[in-house]
This record gives C-alpha cells, sequence and structure tokens, in this order.
C-alpha cells in the first residue's frame, strides 16, 4: 500500500462523498475537515456533511422529476450519502427528507470507520501544496476566507463569486410562441449570434404598470444578517429597480427599442422582457435582467402575468445569496480538474451546481475521477444522457456565453433539471396523440429511462428487464 492518498478539502455532503467513493474503489484518503477548530456561519454542529437548513433532499421519484432521478442513479453508484439518507428517512410524502442529525452522524461514523480514510480536523488556509498530487477543493458555499483568496489568486478574482445574482429559467416549451417572437434588438448579429436570438415577451401600458405594481408590492426573502447586502450597480434586484421610479424598467432590462412584434408589427410594444438561451441544447431560456429577491411562489405568479409565459415551467427562479462559486466551464476540464493545475479538482456548490444533492452528486463523480487516475486509470465521464453527465454539462461547459455583454459572467448555480439533458421523443402511444402536459411527462419519463440505463451502462452493472423499471 505504497499509493499516495487523496486529499479531501471539506468535509460536507461533496467531500464526504468524494472520500467515500475513492477509498471504495480502493485508494486511501484524507479529509480535511475545518469544525470545529473553525466554524462557518452557517453549520452549526462538527458532524460531516451538516445539512445547513432545510432536512429534505427534494422529490424521491425517479420517474418524473430530475432530482429523484440523481437519487436513483447515486444510489446505484453506491453513495454514501444516499444510503444515510435513506437509513435516516423521516415522512415526508414524495420527498426524500432526513432526520439531519442522525443522518450526519452516519455519514460521519461511515467514514471515520473505513479503513482507508483518515478525517484531520484541520483548516486548510492555502491551496493544497506541491507534494499532494491528488487533491479536491469541497469547501462549499462558504469557503473559509484565506482558502477563497488564495483560489482568486490562482483562477483570476474575476473567477470567484461570492454572491449569485440568479434570473429565473424557463423551460422553452411551456413559453406561448404565438404571443412572443424570436429577434435581438435591432437585429443585431453579433459574433455568433443570427439575429433572432432573443425571446421576447409584449407588453402594453396598463400590463406594464400593473407587472411594475405587482413586483413592488410582492413579498420578498430577507438577507440574513451575515450575509451582508450585496447590490451592485448592475445587478440591482428587479423589484429594487422598480422601487427607484415606474419608468425605470422600461429604460432599463425591460426597453422596447428596437424590437418589432412579428404577431403584430404595427403596434408598438410599451415594454418588452426579453430571454436569453441559456444552454447549448436550447432548451432552457433566461429572463435577461430579472435577477430578484422575490419569494419563490411570488415570483412564479408575478412572472406567469407576463404575456406569452402564462404558462411558463421555471427550472430555476431567481434569488440573490451568499455563496463561493468559481467560473467553471472556463476554469475546469471534463472530469472537474483545474486546467491549470492538473491533479486538482473541485467538487460540490462551489464549482456551480446548487443544492444538498447536486453538490453531494459532483463529489461522488470527482472521488472516483481522482480514484481512478490513482489506479493508473483514465477518469470515465458518465454519459450526458444521465443526470450525472447533465449535471457534469452544466458545470463544466453547457452555458451559454453572453455576445452582447462582452467580460460579463453568464455561467450561474442551477439545481439538475430536465432542461439540462438532450430531448428524448415521448414514446408513441397507438391511436393516441400526446399533447400539453400528457406530452411533457411522457418526455419526461422517456428522458428518466434513457438516463436509467446509460447510467447501468456506464457502471458496468446488468441492464433492468423493461418491466421490473
Ligand atoms: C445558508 C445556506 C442554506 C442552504 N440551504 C440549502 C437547502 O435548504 N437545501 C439545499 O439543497 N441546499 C442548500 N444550500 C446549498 C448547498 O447545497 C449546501 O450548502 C451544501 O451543503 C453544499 O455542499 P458542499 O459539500 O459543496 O458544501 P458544505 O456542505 O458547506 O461543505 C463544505 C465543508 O468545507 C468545510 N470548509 C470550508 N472551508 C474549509 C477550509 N479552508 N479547510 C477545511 N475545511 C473547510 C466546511 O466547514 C464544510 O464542512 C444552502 C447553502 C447555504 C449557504
Amino acid at each position: 500500500m505504497n499509493m499516495k492518498p487523496i486529499h479531501i478539502i471539506g468535509g460536507g455532503l461533496a467531500g464526504s462523498e468524494a472520500a467515500w467513493q475513492a477509498a471504495e474503489a480502493g485508494v486511501p484518503v484524507i479529509l480535511h475537515e475545518m469544525r470545529p477548530v473553525r466554524g462557518t456561519e452557517a453549520h452549526k454542529t462538527e458532524g460531516l456533511a451538516e445539512l445547513v437548513c432545510s432536512n429534505s433532499f427534494r422529490s424521491d421519484d425517479a420517474q418524473n422529476n430530475a432530482v429523484g432521478l440523481l437519487h436513483a442513479e447515486m444510489r446505484l453508484a453506491g453513495s454514501l450519502i444516499m444510503a444515510s439518507g435513506d437509513a435516516n428517512q423521516v415522512p415526508a410524502g414524495g420527498a426524500l427528507a432526513v432526520d439531519r442529525d442522525g443522518f450526519s452522524a452516519a455519514v460521519t461514523a461511515r467514514l471515520e470507520a473505513h479503513p482507508l480514510i483518515t478525517i484531520v480536523r484541520e483548516e486548510v488556509s492555502g491551496l493544497p501544496p506541491a507534494d499532494w498530487d491528488k487533491a479536491i477543493i469541497a469547501t462549499g458555499p462558504l469557503t473559509a476566507p484565506s482558502l477563497a483568496e488564495a483560489i482568486a489568486a490562482e483562477t483570476g478574482a474575476d473567477a470567484l463569486a461570492f454572491f449569485d445574482a440568479i434570473a429565473p429559467i424557463i423551460h422553452f416549451d411551456s413559453i406561448d410562441m404565438d404571443i412572443c417572437w424570436f429577434q435581438s434588438r435591432y437585429d443585431k448579429v453579433g459574433p455568433g449570434g443570427t439575429g433572432k436570438d432573443y425571446i421576447n415577451c409584449p407588453m402594453d401600458k396598463a400590463q406594464y404598470e400593473a407587472f411594475v405594481g405587482a413586483l413592488i408590492e410582492g413579498q420578498k426573502t430577507e438577507f440574513k444578517e451575515w450575509e451582508g447586502t450585496p447590490y451592485f450597480d448592475g445587478c440591482l434586484p428587479i423589484e429594487v429597480m422598480s422601487e427607484r421610479g415606474p419608468e425605470t424598467l422600461r429604460h432599463g432590462p425591460m426597453k422596447p427599442m428596437g424590437l418589432t412584434n412579428a404577431h403584430n408589427p404595427t403596434v408598438k410594444a410599451y415594454a418588452v422582457v426579453q430571454l436569453r438561451q441559456d444552454n447549448a441544447l436550447g432548451t432552457l431560456y433566461n429572463m435577461v435582467g430579472f435577477q430578484t429577491k422575490l419569494k419563490h411562489a411570488e415570483q412564479v405568479r408575478i412572472f406567469r402575468t407576463i404575456p406569452g409565459l402564462e404558462n411558463a415551467e421555471f427550472a430555476r427562479l431567481g434569488g440573490l445569496h451568499r455563496n463561493t462559486y468559481i467560473n467553471s466551464p472556463t476554469l475546469l476540464d471534463g472530469s472537474l480538474q483545474l486546467k491549470s493545475r492538473p491533479g486538482l479538482r473541485f467538487a460540490g456548490q462551489i464549482t456551480g451546481c446548487e443544492g444538498y444533492v447536486e453538490s453531494a452528486a459532483i463529489g461522488l463523480l470527482a472521488g472516483r475521477f481522482a480514484a481512478a487516475e490513482c489506479l493508473g486509470k483514465a477518469a470515465d465521464l458518465p454519459p450526458s444522457t444521465t443526470a450525472f453527465g447533465a449535471l457534469l454539462g452544466h458545470i463544466t461547459g453547457g452555458h451559454i456565453v453572453s455576445d452582447d455583454e462582452p467580460g460579463k459572467r453568464s455561467f450561474q448555480p442551477m439545481n439538475i433539471n430536465f432542461g439540462l439533458f438532450p430531448p428524448a421523443e415521448a414514446p408513441k402511444v397507438e391511436g393516441k396523440r400526446l399533447r400539453g402536459k400528457e406530452k411533457t411527462h411522457a418526455k419526461r419519463r422517456a428522458i428518466t429511462a434513457r438516463a436509467l440505463a446509460d447510467c447501468r451502462s456506464w457502471l458496468g452493472l446488468p441492464a433492468m428487464k423493461q418491466a421490473a423499471e
């Protein structure tokens, strides 16, 4: 056993899973966790994989829900986080919710008991030293400041964000294109465009005034005291802009200039909401300039009053949070390795995924990739059709760089959702043409069936018989 260990920094959701996967593959691991020597603003215990807020892993429905599918794939891959969650489940309908203390205690006990894992309670305050051949940084949204500074120095300060300012993202197939139309402002083609790169939602004066009123009245979430108030010009929440005066939005992100309604060319829109393609697949569009701290239910209620978005399905709702994440699509290679420093990987929320389950899933992949290399093999990437592959694709390259706002980061954290998967056709049902929601659900079931089959094949597991799945 002369193999050098993989050093994993951070024993949260991602680091714990990465340590387990690497050790189960036969590679020694040293897991460095700073609690209880040093705490974070949100963690309350010294347990590994502490859940800092809700106790839910969200939907456990692997057939119809993207995070439920991710659960299923993680279980297939022998996930410690899922096994500990399943063993500590509390009643929560279709969701998987856990007893948070029992869950964290189970993860801690199994990692402590593993013969190939050593847990060191210390803060790592700089980048891994040169003699750590393989390392994974999994220090999460509340990475200790000295390590965050070292990461910024290595990657460039612009590549590390301390807040996310998130605009909602909508599934393309839920947008009413009989009301909206494709057009770039002034038909500008730009370096990578076609002149028809945006989806435009028109508003008349009465609709605009009602909309601005709803934004001002809508319920907002508050910042926690330790988060500070991270407003900066160019990134103001839409409701803060609307409070500055009734015309502010019409002269900002909702300006109607340079746009002609393809369905009604003679009538000039009073204001326009623009949506920009968000992923290379063209299945997701983000609401340009609509970063917001409105409560999620309020966002759905208010944004569905926008013409053309009455039935909008949101892949992600907007928010402004304290976070720490790197600009992964430019910095990391396809196996989560820092391009400028081979052998050093990132995992968890710091890579730009969002949520407990997603963070653990990226930890699972990073642990496997690093272990494979220690064993003299190449990192085996999951197919893009799986939830693992879809999430990895978002992190390492699926986003669209904005041509019209040069230099502006377009990569934003994201939960797993069906818009990240390559589309799948709904199976034909004899004598019946599927429409609307029924068709959407059938397409989703086709995506999840394909994903589970491809995941099994990627993991070298025998295929399931159709009926049993
Ligand atoms: C306030 C808050 C609330 C959230 N609520 C939810 C929620 O309800 N549901 C949800 O799905 N997601 C939530 N998230 C998002 C996110 O998914 C979780 O934070 C998740 O825990 C991220 O997993 P991780 O492993 O990347 O980071 P973490 O679980 O935070 O693990 C990182 C670990 O690294 C340690 N660490 C940090 N710096 C160092 C260092 N320099 N040296 C050694 N150790 C270090 C930390 O102590 C921590 O244990 C929330 C995030 C925040 C900040």
